[in-house]
């Protein structure tokens, strides 16, 4: 496939997908732009509480007509994997939508994300009829069975950063788990979960029991938190919007992925600088930092930190932005101009509380119309400050420099925020006791960035959230345990 396209030639989804097809129910007047060059791709209505009861009444219909739950296990898995064999045949297109709409490069869409939204569906779909029960201890003459049922209808809330990635995480465990879906998408970045609902319904996957609806957090989102018919909520987002949902979901089941601010604990041990400068590097850079796990704190043995932060800053001035449907592009536009002068502030507020600025710290605003934001170190990043605080969901990484493994450690452990850590050295023992130490829901060492399998469970610690999504675990989350007992006496 050529690699470089015209996003004008893309045909472009619209409406809801609601009931297996799409739906417009209002004026569609919020505009959706390209974040590469801020042209408009295509409009969104809101759709509110009224798209919200429509597809609750679809996926209750359907939930009963389709006999989804009850269906044979492997029936299920046929359609998933019908799917997501779809989804590989539509690479192409779907790999251009993802990059026209959003912050990722065609380079990555075409090998990575769509090929990893198929497999994601295809690995929850193995699970349909491997989905045990127990049998607990009793006395004789009763048998007491522990039964894992779907929740029925859930909603799940996803953001812009790795749109069709975060939603597969989501859809395909609670579809494989007999629940029908009500999903809300990012108001920025919709499309392509519209075209992968499109296919879903080409794989005779029964009209109502994935529905994609548009729309704006405090109306759309809150009204799918807040529908009593909504058993399960499992959102991916801000640690900010994670709060205002826990408030508004009442004694509603909740698997939240909220933000980080992980470190990447660096010691002199780590080996070849040219290799770990590169992986550090990309860890806050790829996708312009927009990652919830982006390596944004960079905690170093002092030894070899100057050397290393040479490296790291030349990687920075060395990146390629453009726009994201040009194969040469290697650095991601950030994806809105409100989300880049968020960025900024936060950068300048931080510099004003007496931080320095090692790189970058400004837009780079002679490559396009799109929002880039330079790739940026800022030493002297104290706990006190903004910094160190908020996540910047931007390619902004702050340093910290230690002498001992224990400072180090104590450096790396964030005090609010624990989504994932990285440990970066070749003595084994050192790693893993950092790995204990340290409290996050995931630690890599000597990577860091999600493992391309997915059987490892994602989630965080603290104020990164809790429940998981991806392993065995994210598909427990959209099941409940429901206890048989009987008395054969
Ligand atoms: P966001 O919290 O602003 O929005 C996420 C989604 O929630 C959007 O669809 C939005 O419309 C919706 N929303 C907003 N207010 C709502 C409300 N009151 N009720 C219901 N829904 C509401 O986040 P974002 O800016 O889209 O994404 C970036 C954030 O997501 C970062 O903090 C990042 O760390 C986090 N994230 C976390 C993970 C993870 O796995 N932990 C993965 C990706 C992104």
């Amino acid at each position: 496939m050529t690699l470089t396209f015209d996003p004008a030639q893309l045909a472009i989804p619209s409406g809801h997908h609601i009931g297996g097809k799409f739906v417009q129910l209002g004026k569609a007047d919020i505009d959706v732009l390209r974040p590469s060059d801020h042209q408009p791709m295509g409009a969104i209505e809101d759709g509110g509480t009224e798209a919200v009861e429509r597809a609750v009444a679809e996926a209750r219909r359907s939930l009963k007509e389709s006999r989804w739950a009850r269906i044979a296990p492997r029936q299920r898995a046929r359609v998933l994997h019908r799917w997501a064999d779809l989804v590989d045949e539509q690479n192409e297109y779907l790999a251009r939508l993802e990059a026209a709409g959003s912050s990722r490069l065609i380079s990555l869409t075409a090998v990575g994300d769509v090929a990893r939204t198929a497999e994601v569906i295809r690995f929850f779909a193995e699970y349909c009829d491997k989905l045990e029960g127990d049998v607990t201890a009793t006395e004789e003459g009763t048998l007491s069975l522990v039964k894992n049922e779907p929740y029925g209808i859930v909603g799940t809330i996803v953001p812009w950063n790795f749109p069709m990635i975060t939603a597969a995480w989501k859809f395909a465990p609670a579809l494989a788990a007999g629940n029908a879906v009500v999903m809300k998408t990012s108001e920025l970045t919709p499309h392509s979960l519209l075209a992968l609902a499109d296919l879903a319904a080409r794989a005779s996957l029964p009209a109502g029991l994935l529905n994609i609806i548009n729309g704006l957090g405090s109306t759309t989102g809150s009204a799918i938190v807040r529908h009593p018919d909504i058993r399960k909520i499992s959102f991916t987002g801000s640690s900010t919007t994670g709060l205002a949902i826990i408030r508004e979901a009442g004694i509603k089941p909740l698997t939240l992925e909220l933000g980080g601010k992980s470190p990447q604990l660096v010691f002199a041990d780590a080996g070849d600088l040219d290799k770990v400068s590169a992986r550090i590097a990309a860890a806050f850079i790829a996708n312009a930092g927009q990652v919830c796990t982006a390596g944004s704190r960079i905690v170093v043995e002092r030894k070899i930190a100057d050397e290393l932060l040479d490296r790291i800053e030349r990687r920075c001035k060395a990146v390629k932005p453009g726009p994201t449907w040009n194969a040469d592009t290697d650095f991601a536009p950030i994806i809105s101009r409100r989300q880049a002068d968020r960025i900024d502030s936060l950068v300048r507020q931080t510099l004003k509380e007496g931080a320095s600025l090692r790189t970058g710290g400004s837009f780079m605003e002679s490559r396009n119309e799109g929002a880039f934001y330079a790739p940026t170190i800022l030493e002297g990043v104290s706990e006190d400050m903004t910094g160190f605080r908020e996540e910047f969901f931007g390619p902004v990484a702050s340093v910290h420099r230690f002498d001992d493994a224990e400072e180090g450690m104590a450096l790396a452990d964030h005090p609010t925020f624990g989504l994932a850590a990285s440990v970066h050295t070749t003595d084994i023992s050192k790693a893993l006791h950092a790995a204990d130490r340290i409290e996050a829901g995931t630690v890599w060492v000597n990577h860091h960035g999600r493992a391309p399998e997915f059987t490892s469970p994602a989630g965080g610690f603290k104020s990164s959230g809790y429940g998981k999504d991806m392993g065995r675990a994210g598909i427990e989350a959209f099941l409940r345990k429901k206890a048989v007992w009987v008395n054969y006496a």
